[in-house]
């Protein structure tokens, strides 16, 4: 996720606050579970995954009609994936793949593509071009009619030596590590997830196509494009950016930037200031002008969090600077805040200034629909088996589920934050918790089972 998440994150409530009981009856049983996952953890390394092509027995799940009470044979297999999700997670949080640095994102993008290949995709890599880095891309087939795509970015904030100063660690109930859940352990969650679904036999799809791309954190500019054209493809896009608790993300924010520049004379500001004209004093005028962008019905903000100006104390400035952050989730605002600003700044305080606004659009929004209610609706039915609650939550960041999302077509279906649950994103104490892991893939594999 993009830099605004740290904040939502930081704000959200810890998953454990929410349901002190849970979490006590639920932190005895892990330690037993902990001891049984690592016994099967051993077995899963030394036994070769299976493909979906490989897997020919009818497996014992409930397939499309919606249950009731949890598949206790999934919950098991779920609980017992719990070492070999961490040593997957361990292997990609021990290769530093911050946005733009080449041999870490080639060596995430190997280990990811000869995973998808393990089981049985097709795989692609796509030069992200103008990233660093490879889009890469595995796509299953099924025997059924539904096109599905997961998502998620492999690229972090890191920079370069961050893996071996700060190494993967475990303690109490959870995991620490660049990218561990924004968004590595994204990752390893589709995989675990599509491994356990090949192990059930699930083929009632037409194609599962997995993207995972390298260059999210910076704007998703080489595969903006291509995560927009596979979309198109897809009845439903699940994408796995984290969860700030037991929930899935039914809306994001679209981001546009707004740059206000304003260009005036210099002058000496001691011997001849009455010659010059003050850009500075005219950018602050039009700034407190400019402070009812915002629509709170529509979900818009336009904040102001950049100014600059001037160059030295004893020059009157002639050029100065303002960046705003718009936030928006109809895609209808940029062009009207920026109609509503451009006739703002025809009004000049100093005369002899000109003011000129430039927009540049960010993300696009992935806003409140239908599809993804419904979605979220058999997501929380899903969580519901097992006992567990699930909220909607609506987020102030963006993703590249905005990408995905096609205004005014009903498919695909778009949800976003399938992801391991944690927190302290963009930091060093970034958290992935680990508890929730197996309900996450049995949340996964359940949706996978019974899209429609
Ligand atoms: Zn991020």
């Amino acid at each position: 996720m993009t830099t605004p998440l740290l904040t939502v994150m930081a704000q959200a409530p810890a998953p454990y606050r929410v349901d002190e009981h849970r979490r006590s009856s639920s932190s005895c049983r892990s330690r037993t579970l902990g001891a049984l996952a690592v016994l099967a953890g051993l077995v899963t390394l030394l036994l070769p995954l299976p493909a979906f092509s490989q897997i020919k027995a009818p497996a014992p799940h409930s397939g499309a009609s919606p249950a009731t009470s949890a598949d206790q044979a999934m919950v098991r297999s779920t609980e017992a994936r719990t070492q070999a999700f961490l040593e997957d997670l361990r292997s990609l949080v021990a290769i530093d793949s911050g946005s733009g640095q080449q041999d870490g994102l080639d060596r995430v993008a190997t280990l990811l593509a000869n995973r998808l290949r393990r089981l049985g995709a097709e795989v692609e890599r796509l030069p992200a071009k103008p990233s660093v880095g490879d889009i890469v891309v595995g796509r299953i087939r099924g025997t059924g009619s539904r096109r599905i795509l997961l998502m998620v970015h492999y690229d972090t904030v890191f920079p370069e030596g961050e893996a071996s100063r700060r190494p993967f660690r475990l303690e109490g109930n959870r995991a620490y590590g660049p990218g561990v859940v924004d968004a590595k352990g994204g990752a390893v969650i589709i995989l675990q997830a599509l491994e356990l679904a090949a192990e059930r036999n699930v083929r009632d799809f037409a194609t599962i196509t997995v993207l995972f791309n390298p260059d999210e954190e910076i704007g998703s500019r080489g595969s903006a494009d291509l995560i927009a054209r596979l979309a198109r493809q897809q009845d439903v896009v699940l994408s796995f950016e984290p969860s700030p608790m037991d929930a899935v993300i039914e809306a994001t924010k679209g981001i546009a930037y707004l740059t206000l520049a304003v260009q005036g004379r210099a002058a000496h500001a001691g011997a001849a200031p009455e010659s010059g004209r003050n850009a500075a004093v005219e950018l602050a005028h039009q700034i407190l002008a400019l402070q009812t962008l915002g629509d709170s019905a529509k979900g818009t903000t336009v904040h102001w969090t950049r100014i600059r100006a001037g160059e030295r104390p004893n020059v009157i400035p002639d050029q100065a600077s303002a960046t705003a952050d718009l936030r928006f989730s109809d895609p209808a605002e940029p062009a009207r805040v920026q109609a509503e600003i451009n006739r703002i700044i025809q009004t000049p305080l100093v005369p002899d200034t000109t003011a000129t606004l430039a927009v540049q659009l960010q993300r696009p929004p992935f806003p409140r629909n239908p599809a993804t209610e419904q979605l979220v609706r058999q997501a929380q039915t899903i969580a519901g088996e097992l006992d567990r609650p699930l909220e909607a939550v609506a987020m102030g960041f963006g993703t590249d589920a905005g990408h995905a999302f096609q205004p005014g077509n009903p498919r695909p279906a778009v949800l976003e934050g399938l992801g391991v649950i944690g927190g302290g994103l963009h930091s060093p104490k970034e958290w992935a918790d680990l508890e929730s892991l197996p309900a996450r893939l049995y949340l996964v594999v359940r949706l996978l089972e019974t899209l429609p």
